[in-house]
């Protein structure tokens, strides 16, 4: 980059910015982006970039959509603010809670709030082990993640998120939380496994933790329908069938982290219709107001919130809660951006767009740096290795997921770089000659880089 710019070098005097190199970060500067339309945003030198990763996974209606602000001004004019503690509530979250239940086709039966999909799967931690205590089982505590499961920051998120740098330096994780493999066939699967076999594999992992713990100290088992941070990684079609069946077999409930996958995402309204999950507890954020606004839920089969319900009335009090737990300008922001994905369809079109992403990501296969296509829906990544027929990484790792990331911008594109996978999960309401512009800026970056892999 040029000289750096006022705003940049007031930046770096005074911002402590979150999963960024603070030393680099005083070198480089910032990019400064300024405003947004449809899939793009644009930064305060006027250029234009392809918002190839909706921000943080997380605007499905697009950067400047005009019945969000008008929701959100209404009811600031309205009510900007009152909290759902102590038998309190205003109109939008009981809405939105009643609007997320059905959405559910009732399988779900009631919805917590929080501000960011961090405290939701906190909350979740928290309410699986007030419910072993309610029922008497305090020994079934422990909570089973996977590695490169994503599940976010705080304490006791971050120690289910299987992920080096959400632990390294924080003396994390807690005791609590045990990680199984991550369920990625094209890099661990062995030579000669079928992706069914591998599965099985996989759930047979599962129970021997389970086994080796003890099922009467396992809560609980935690995933993402399709992992987003981790690397886009789909699991193979039998994988949570054979999860599930573990799971049940142990009293283990199954948590469904839904933070990327709701609303659409898959081109289902939520991932865990598209891999036949039937989970205890569901967590959504993100997409749930395109990230206008801070807002995370957790909802509750009946069999979790009947016997939380309970032991509150026993206790005195459900003793957590977040002063904008429910914030009425978010849960208002949330229910039009709902209605929004519903009037325009925006499910479907996530549906059909990612036919188009997926197929002309997959053209690329014969590349010689492409190690593997992978994705469902509107989200993919393209991992790239040093030697196609061996799958050999390149050394370091992450070195050409950087160079695209950083290159990509001058081709008019946001992508994400997870070690060497190229990541795509762009707003739902891209059309298809957007589709083919944003692996067009791709694959002439590719082109640029190129000469790296030598
Ligand atoms: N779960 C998943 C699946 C996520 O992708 C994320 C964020 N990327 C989180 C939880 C954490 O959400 P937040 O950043 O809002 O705390």
């Amino acid at each position: 980059m040029s000289a750096l710019s006022p705003i940049q070098n007031r930046d770096i005097s005074y911002h402590l910015h979150p999963y960024t190199n603070a030393v680099k970060h005083a070198q480089v500067g910032p990019r400064v982006i300024e405003r947004g339309q449809g899939i793009y945003v644009y930064d305060d030198q006027g250029r234009e970039y392809i918002e190839g990763m909706s921000g943080l996974w997380s605007v499905a209606v697009g950067f400047n959509e005009p019945r969000l602000v008008r929701a959100a001004a209404d009811q600031m004019g309205k009510l900007p603010f009152y909290h759902t503690f102590s038998h309190k509530t205003h109109t939008p979250s009981v809405e939105l809670a009643e609007k997320l239940v059905q959405l559910t086709k009732g399988r779900m039966r009631s919805a917590f709030f929080t501000n960011s999909g961090s405290e939701a799967n906190d909350t979740v931690i928290k309410m699986v082990w007030y419910y072993n205590n309610a029922l008497g089982r305090t020994n079934k505590k422990k909570i089973i993640a996977r590695n490169k499961g994503y599940h976010g920051v705080t304490v006791a998120s971050a120690s289910l998120t299987g992920l080096a740098p959400n632990h390294r330096g924080f003396d994390l994780p807690l005791a609590q939380m045990k990680h199984v493999s991550c369920p990625h066939w094209y890099r661990e699967g062995q030579p000669g496994e079928t992706e069914e076999a591998f599965a099985t594999r996989m759930a047979a992992e599962l129970e021997t933790l389970i086994l080796e713990e003890g099922p009467d100290t396992v809560a609980a088992f935690i995933g993402e329908p399709v992992m987003g941070a981790g690397g886009v990684i789909v699991p193979p079609a039998t994988y949570w069938d054979k999860i599930q069946a573990v799971c049940r077999k142990y009293d283990v409930l199954v948590v469904a982290d839904e933070v990327i996958t709701g609303f659409g995402r898959l081109g289902t309204m939520f991932g865990s219709q598209k891999f036949g999950i039937e989970p205890d507890i569901m967590v959504l954020s993100k997409q749930i107001t395109s990230s206008y606004l801070p807002l995370a839920a957790v909802l509750l089969g009946d069999k979790v919130h009947s016997v939380i319900a309970r032991y509150s009335g026993e206790l005195g009090t459900f003793g957590h809660g977040y002063t904008a737990s429910g914030h009425p300008v978010a849960t208002a922001v949330a229910l039009e951006n709902i209605r929004i994905i519903e009037e325009r369809g925006l499910v479907e079109n996530a549906a059909r767009m990612g036919e188009v992403l997926q197929s002309s990501l997959r053209a690329l296969n014969d590349h010689p740096l492409v190690g593997e296509v992978r994705g469902t829906g509107l989200i993919a990544a393209v991992e790239l290795v040093a030697d196609k027929n061996t799958r050999r990484p390149f050394d370091p790792l992450g070195k050409m997921g950087a160079a695209i990331f950083e290159k990509a911008h001058e081709h008019g594109l946001i992508v994400r770089g997870i070690q060497d996978s190229i990541a795509f999960c762009p707003p739902l309401i891209i059309d298809e000659q957007q589709v083919h512009d944003m692996v067009g800026r791709y694959v002439d970056t590719l082109e640029d880089v190129r000469s790296l892999a030598d």
